[in-house]
C-alpha cells in the first residue's frame, strides 16, 4: 500500500484498496517522555500526543488548532475531560461536556478545526454527507457550523431519535447545515449515503466527504483522553489502570488500544456491549459474525446498536501481525459468508496480550446500574455509561483503578432515566429551552435521486 500523509487521509475515507488507514507503526513513548506528559494541560497533552501522528502540519499551526478546539468555553472546564471519583479506585472520565453532551464532541471539535485549516490550505470546499441515529450527526453539525468552505448534509431517521437529540440537530439555524429526515430507519439513511458515495462522478463533482467513525483523525483525537484519565487517576507511572468503554463501532476503545500500544500502562480495556453483542461474542470466542439489519435490536443505549463494528478491522490488523493480505482475506469472508472465526487460529492465543476483555448488558442491567450508582454515589449516569459501569464492575480487580468512560450525559436520554429513577435527569445550564426552539429540517422519502437533487440545489 502506498504511504499517505495525515492531511491526505483526513478528508478521504477509505484507502485506495477499500481498507482502513492505519499508521505504519505506533509511536512508542519512553519512560521519560511519559513522565513529561503527566502535568500538561489537556490542550498541551493533545498537542504532544496528536503531534506524534501528524507529519504535514507545522507544529505552531497544530498548536493553534488544538488550543482553539479544546477551550474551557466549549467543554465547560479547562480539564476538558475531568475525572470524577466515585470511591477510591473507581472513577468516571467525563467525556461528554462538549456542545452535544456526548463524547463524540471531543474528536469532532478538533476535526472541525482541522478540516477548515486543510481545506483553506488546499483552496477546496467540502460537502459532508452523513447518516446518524443520534450522537454523531449532532456532534458533526456543532463542530462544522459556520465554518468556511464546509457544508453538512445529515440524514436522520424521521421520528426515531430522542426528542432532545432531534432538538439539538434541527434547531441549528446555520446556513451551512442541512438536516434531512428520511421516512425510514437508520439503515436506509446509511444506504443512501453509501449509494451517493459510490457514485464516483457525483462524489467528485459535488466534493462529497464524510466524517464517520472510521475517520482516522477522530481516532487519534480520542487517544488523548486515555492519557488524561490515566494521569488523573494515578500518582506515578508505575501504576496500571483499566478502562471500561461502552462500545459500538469500536472507535473509542480502539483509541485506548493505541494509547496502550504507545506505552500507557493500561491493564485491561474492558469492552461493554449491549444486547447487540457482535464484539462481546468476538472477544469471548474469536468468532466475528456481523448481524443483518433485522437482527439489530433497538435498545435503550441506542448509540451502541450496531450490526458490525467499523473500526474493528484496524484492531484485527494488529491481531494478525499486521498482515494486510490476511485482513483482506478475512474481510472478503465477511462479505461472502457474514463473518470469520479466529478462535481456532494461532492469532487467538495472542489476543490476551492486548488486554481486551468484554461483556454484554441488557436493558434491565442498565436500569439497575443507573439506580445503584445513583443510590450509592448520588450521581446520575446515562444508559451507555451504565453499560460500561456494569461490565467494568464485573471485571474490576483489586488494586487496579477502574476508569469508566462517561460517553453521554443523562439529559439526552430522559425516558430511560425516568424509568430507572422516577424523575427527569438534570438539564445542563444553557439547554433548558432547547426543545422549544424553532426546528429546521426537510423530510424526504428514502430515495437516492431525491437526496442527490437536494444536495445539488443547495451547493450551486
Ligand atoms: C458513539 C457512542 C458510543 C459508541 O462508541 P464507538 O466509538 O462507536 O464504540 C457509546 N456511547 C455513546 C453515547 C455514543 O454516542
Amino acid at each position: 500500500m502506498p504511504v499517505a500523509h495525515f492531511c491526505d487521509v483526513l478528508l478521504g475515507g477509505l484507502a485506495p484498496d477499500g481498507g482502513l488507514v492505519v499508521p505504519q507503526q505506533y509511536p512508542r513513548l519512553t519512560a521519560a517522555e511519559l513522565a513529561g506528559l503527566r502535568n500538561l494541560s489537556y490542550a498541551d497533552l493533545a498537542c504532544a500526543i496528536i503531534g506524534r501522528f501528524i507529519d504535514d502540519i507545522p507544529e505552531q499551526d497544530l498548536r493553534t488548532l488544538v488550543h482553539r478546539a479544546y477551550r474551557a468555553e466549549v467543554f465547560g472546564s479547562a480539564e476538558i475531560t475531568p475525572l470524577q471519583t466515585l470511591e477510591p479506585g473507581l472513577h468516571l472520565l467525563k467525556l461528554s461536556n462538549g456542545p452535544t453532551l456526548a463524547f463524540k464532541d471531543v474528536a469532532m471539535q478538533l476535526l472541525g478545526e482541522l478540516f477548515e485549516y486543510v481545506l483553506k490550505r488546499q483552496g477546496r470546499t467540502l460537502n459532508i454527507l452523513g447518516a446518524t441515529s443520534g450522537d454523531t450527526g449532532s456532534a458533526a453539525e456543532y463542530a462544522m457550523r459556520g465554518r468556511k468552505g464546509i457544508r453538512v448534509f445529515m440524514l436522520s431517521p424521521h421520528g426515531k431519535m430522542s426528542p432532545f437529540q432531534r432538538a439539538q440537530m434541527y434547531s441549528l439555524q446555520d446556513a451551512n447545515i442541512f438536516n434531512i429526515a428520511i421516512r425510514g430507519v437508520f439503515d436506509e439513511c446509511q444506504d443512501i449515503v453509501k449509494a451517493v458515495s459510490n457514485d464516483a462522478a457525483f462524489k467528485s463533482t459535488h466534493r462529497i466527504g464524510a466524517v464517520n467513525s472510521i475517520n482516522w483523525a477522530r481516532v487519534v483525537a480520542q487517544v488523548v483522553y486515555y492519557f488524561k484519565g490515566y494521569f488523573a487517576a494515578t500518582s506515578s507511572n508505575d501504576e496500571q489502570v483499566s478502562f471500561a468503554v461502552p462500545s459500538g463501532n469500536f472507535g473509542n476503545i480502539f483509541a485506548g488500544h493505541i494509547a496502550r500500544m504507545m506505552g500507557l500502562p493500561v491493564r485491561h480495556l474492558i469492552l461493554a456491549s449491549n444486547e447487540n453483542d457482535v464484539l462481546d461474542e468476538f472477544f469471548r470466542s474469536g468468532r466475528y459474525r456481523v448481524r443483518s439489519g433485522r437482527e439489530v435490536a433497538h435498545t435503550s443505549s441506542p448509540s451502541m446498536d450496531i450490526s458490525k463494528a467499523s473500526n474493528f478491522e484496524r484492531f484485527v490488523f494488529d491481531l494478525v501481525g499486521r498482515d494486510p493480505v490476511m485482513v483482506a482475506r478475512l474481510w472478503r469472508e465477511v462479505e461472502d459468508a457474514g463473518g470469520f472465526n479466529l478462535g481456532e487460529t494461532p492469532f487467538w492465543r495472542d489476543v490476551a496480550q492486548y488486554g481486551l476483555v468484554s461483556g454484554r448488558s441488557t436493558h434491565q442491567n442498565r436500569i439497575e446500574t443507573i439506580r445503584s450508582i445513583h443510590k450509592k454515589y448520588d450521581v446520575t449516569i446515562d444508559p451507555h455509561t451504565a453499560d460500561g459501569v456494569y461490565i467494568g464492575l464485573q471485571q474490576r480487580e483489586n488494586g487496579v483503578p477502574l476508569i469508566c468512560m462517561e460517553t453521554a450525559l443523562p439529559a439526552k436520554f430522559a425516558e430511560t432515566i425516568r424509568e430507572a429513577l422516577g424523575h427527569d435527569p438534570d438539564v445542563p445550564p444553557g439547554y433548558e429551552g432547547l426543545q422549544s426552539r424553532l426546528q429546521r429540517v426537510t423530510v424526504m422519502d428514502p430515495d437516492v435521486e431525491a437526496v442527490k437533487t437536494y444536495i445539488v440545489s443547495r451547493t450551486k
